[in-house]
């Protein structure tokens, strides 16, 4: 899978996206013996400040019919759009425009996206948006990660590339690691087995010690209803 991301801040995003998993996920690993991890996926940045022929490197004007703020221009996005795709097969190309009116950013549209292409163009807009031409002209479907406006695109991006890569095979560690109970199981626990903290104990779940696992199950299972 490759990402490419049309933002106007890559070195804000680029550091999350090269930590932890994210960041190995993008490397060739030497395992044990002879064992390589091949790379499951690469995260470009493009930054329309890049592609504008505006001797200033400005890419954003006022709205038509008035109103605040500014509005992204469309051709610098579009020439970062058309610099990340070349001549790429449409079919496997999905384009993701941030938008807080967009549809809603699910788990089910992360498991389909990680599917169904292998280039996904992540658009993050700043200031009141982006020119609508854009949507237009790269058929792009407009996403919005929750009822709340923010200041830019940038944390929608890393939050649809996060979500979209951890389903993509060989990122997470385990397969198990992938299961659905992860979205919903309710509760976990790591060492100590009790936790002393401010002058109380506090224990870790009996039946998650005893190693009984049909019991871990079910009482995993009753968590959840
Ligand atoms: N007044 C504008 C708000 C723009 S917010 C409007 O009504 O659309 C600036 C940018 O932040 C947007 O272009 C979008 O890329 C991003 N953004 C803000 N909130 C978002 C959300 N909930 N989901 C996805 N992107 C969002």
């Amino acid at each position: 899978m490759n990402f490419h991301v049309i933002t106007l801040f890559p070195e804000v995003c680029q550091a999350y996206t090269d930590a932890s998993i994210l960041g190995r996920a993008q490397k060739t690993e030497k395992g044990k013996g002879a064992k390589v991890r091949g790379k499951k996926l690469s995260i470009t940045y493009y930054n329309p400040r890049d592609y504008t022929t505006d001797k200033h490197h400005k890419v954003d004007e006022r709205p038509y019919g008035g109103g605040p703020g500014m509005v992204m221009q469309a051709l610098p996005i579009l020439q970062a759009a058309e610099k990340a795709l070349g001549r790429k097969d449409r079919k496997k190309v999905k384009v993701l425009m941030m938008s807080p009116r967009g549809t809603k950013f699910t788990q089910t549209f992360a498991e389909k996206v990680a599917k169904k292409y292998s280039e996904v163009v992540i658009i993050s807009g700043r200031y009141e948006g982006i020119d609508s031409r854009v949507k237009k002209i790269l058929k792009a479907e407009e996403v919005s990660v929750g009822d709340y406006v923010l200041t830019g695109g940038e944390l929608p991006a890393l939050t649809i590339i996060d979500a979209i890569a951890r389903n993509i095979p060989g990122v997470l560690g385990t397969f198990e690691s992938l299961e659905d109970e992860r979205v919903s199981s309710g509760e976990m626990y790591t060492r100590p087995e009790v936790l002393e903290y401010k002058k109380k104990k506090y224990k870790v779940p009996k039946v998650l010690l005893g190693g009984n696992h049909a019991e871990i199950e079910l009482w995993r299972k009753n968590l959840n209803n």
